[in-house]
């Protein structure tokens, strides 16, 4: 850390901004303590054994707030049943509309944010009343929904069944506008970086597409990187962002990766960012904002403010 930076400030701009929220993690199959006092403040763990995604929440690493779905709920046989990476007990199998309100009631038990659905085809599907029956369920507890789509039809069916968020943006099929145009009020995680690499631009610019037609409908597009799947950084994913930045820029950018100001915020000495590029270097100038956010001289920057001007 630069020593005497923050003395020597009055001549800097120095901003202060929310630190970055990751919509989709699997804090079990990484290192979670690198994450500690980073400019990740934030991380949902979207599937796991309920019994450790409560131990992780309830001892994080320092200075991040861990919130968790609990289980993947899936047919019998469904993914991720029997995936390497998936203890049993991180699988939660449903074979009727009856099984649905015990389930989701051990979600709300155990302190979960939200019901995690598996739809990947290949393997065994939920049927459409099993998968209405958990959605309603989990709306009447105050859940939301959020759905791995995989494969043709699969998104649809999440989008049709009243699910509130897709955990990927759908990347296997191109959406038709007329489905994207269903899916407005929905929430969509982008991890575009897992669809990156050689010999997978077709992929990448697919998952692009749905994306920048679903966000220009109206859509809500959030930072996510599926932590865990494959070597992902453990930390701020700077690929994500620069793939989001294909995307978003400027409010929207910062709204997608950044958190509320409620929570801890970081500080750099640089103007708020407007592009990707931008918002990278900012991070990695970036340190946690010691003492109240009340007490800055410099006020937070809300980036959930409807109307914000990131340019002011
Ligand atoms: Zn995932």
């Amino acid at each position: 850390m630069p020593d005497g930076g923050r003395a020597a400030s009055d001549s800097v701009s120095e901003t202060i901004l929310p630190g970055v929220v990751d919509h989709h993690v699997h804090l079990g199959l990484v290192d979670r303590a690198l994450l500690a006092d980073g400019p990740v403040t934030e991380v949902h763990d979207l599937g796991w054994d309920p019994r450790e995604s409560t131990a992780w929440a309830a001892a994080p690493p320092s200075g991040v707030r861990v919130r968790y779905a609990g289980p993947f709920h899936t047919a019998p046989g469904g993914y991720p049943t029997g995936r390497s990476w998936a203890p049993a007990a991180a699988v939660r199998h449903l074979a009727s509309p009856r099984a649905a309100a015990k389930a989701v009631a051990d979600v709300a038990a155990v302190g979960g944010f939200a019901v995690k659905v598996a739809l990947h085809a290949g393997m065994p599907l939920l049927h459409d009343d099993v998968l209405r029956a958990l959605v309603a369920e989990a709306h009447s507890a105050g859940l939301p929904v959020l759905v791995h789509a995989e494969g043709a039809g699969q998104a649809e069916r999440a989008i049709d069944a009243g699910a509130d968020t897709l955990v990927h943006v759908p990347w296997t099929n191109a959406l038709s506008d007329a489905v994207i145009a269903r899916a407005t009020h929905m929430t969509w995680i982008s991890t575009f970086a897992i669809h990156d690499g050689l010999g997978r631009p077709v992929a990448l610019e697919r998952v692009l597409d749905n994306a920048r037609r679903f966000v220009a409908a109206g859509g809500t597009l959030a930072y996510g990187t599926d932590m865990g799947n494959g070597p992902t950084p453990v930390g701020v994913n700077e690929r994500e962002i620069e793939l989001l930045g294909r995307v978003l820029e400027g409010a929207a950018l910062l709204r997608a990766v950044l958190g509320s100001p409620d929570g801890p915020a970081l500080t750099a000495p640089l103007p708020v960012p407007g592009t990707a590029a931008d918002l990278i270097t900012w991070l990695r100038a970036a340190h946690r904002l010691q003492g109240l956010v009340g007490d800055a001289v410099h006020p937070v920057v809300n980036v959930h403010e409807p109307g914000h001007d990131e340019s002011s």
